[in-house]
């Protein structure tokens, strides 16, 4: 009996997803750089040249909870992230999800999933449904509600609602509260499903591109537990922003440039938050976004459990980028 106990996920676990060469990268003559080992080890060998100009490769070890090469399926990252907290939230805990990384380095792909692969709000979901089938689960008496919102410039849009702009709140217990946020009963796969399209395409909606706008701001899909019309659990799924900023500081565009100053402060504030809940600093700075704001309630809580998945592109032209998302991940993770 006991090989089968799940065991106690950690507080906060950080693993790094590696997409394959794509068929642009191929047609360029990109070359992958990364290579994912065993236990969670990843090594990027960065391209160097010496001063008298002889190339050499330098290489940069990283070692994480996973890390899964191109070749992981969604449902194998899922089961090492994601789905161990699921039954954090039937025990009344918090969870958190986030994919972190580069733009076309595999977020969406991980959270959202396309027709041919599930994603990650599918798969939590579904084993939401699964529990709540076992009798002990039975016995709580929860109902399913799903809601699904964006933050782009630091304010937040209700993707449910027609991107309605949403207040956030912070009560006399410290509570935070996005109001009139939509939370959409489901209590079928379909209901969830046309939930996330719903959502989806009302992120994309005005876009010129599939990864204009909506790789500049933070997708949170949650699906909340109640008790009783009361909030009982929550798990938080995470489309986090593009992280590279640096482009952004070159660019004449003033919105661009104000978009990636955004971006980098909340995710700036995302780590320290984490980092300061790791050391168990009475100071936690949430005020400093509207992301860490908001997730407030779900990070710091005594029972709350966060995963990030890191995703990286494997092309040695996105390599100063692929490093920037490692120091990020390395910054966030348990020693
Ligand atoms: P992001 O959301 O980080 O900008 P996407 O998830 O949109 O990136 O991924 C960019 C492209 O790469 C998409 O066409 C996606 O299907 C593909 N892709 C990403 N990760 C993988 C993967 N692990 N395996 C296969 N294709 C992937
Ligand atoms: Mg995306």
């Amino acid at each position: 009996p006991w090989a089968s106990m799940p065991c106690q996920p950690r507080r906060i676990s950080v693993c790094i997803r590696k997409r394959p060469l794509n068929q642009r990268e191929v047609e360029l003559n990109d070359t992958d750089v990364v290579t994912v080992s065993c236990q969670g080890m990843v090594i990027v060998h960065e391209a160097k040249q010496k001063l008298d100009l002889t190339q050499y490769l330098n290489n940069q070890v990283f070692r994480f909870d996973h890390a899964f090469d191109g070749h992981a399926a969604n449902e194998l990252v899922y089961r090492h992230t994601a789905q161990p907290l699921v039954d954090i939230i039937f025990q009344g805990g918090m969870a958190t999800c986030f994919a972190y990384g580069q733009t076309g380095s595999g977020k969406t792909h991980t959270m959202r999933g396309s027709i041919s692969s599930k994603g990650i709000y599918v798969l939590v979901a579904e084993d939401v449904f699964r529990r709540l089938q076992y009798p002990n689960y039975q016995k709580l008496e929860l109902w399913v509600y799903g809601a699904f919102f964006e933050i782009y410039r630091d304010k937040v849009f209700d993707l449910l609602n027609r991107k309605k702009r949403l207040r956030v709140l912070e009560d006399g217990k410290k509570q935070t509260q996005v109001v009139g946020l939509c939370e959409k009963e489901v209590t079928s796969m379909e209901d969830v499903i046309r939930l996330i399209e719903t959502g989806s395409s009302c992120r994309m909606a005005g876009q010129t591109s599939a990864n204009t706008q909506s790789s500049r701001s933070h997708a949170i899909f949650q699906i909340i537990l109640k008790k009783r019309g009361q909030l009982y659990a929550k798990f938080s799924l995470i489309d986090l922003a593009g992280n590279e900023r640096g482009a952004d500081i070159t660019t004449a565009d003033k919105q661009t440039r104000l978009e990636g100053a955004d971006i980098n402060k909340s995710l700036l504030a995302l780590k320290e938050c984490i980092r300061a809940l790791r050391h168990n600093k009475a100071h936690t700075p949430f005020r400093a976004s509207k992301l860490t704001q908001v997730l407030r309630d779900s990070i710091i809580g005594r029972n709350s459990y966060t995963c990030m998945i890191a995703t990286i592109s494997p092309g040695i032209r996105s390599c100063e980028h692929t490093l920037n998302t490692l120091r990020y991940a390395n910054c966030v993770k348990e020693l």
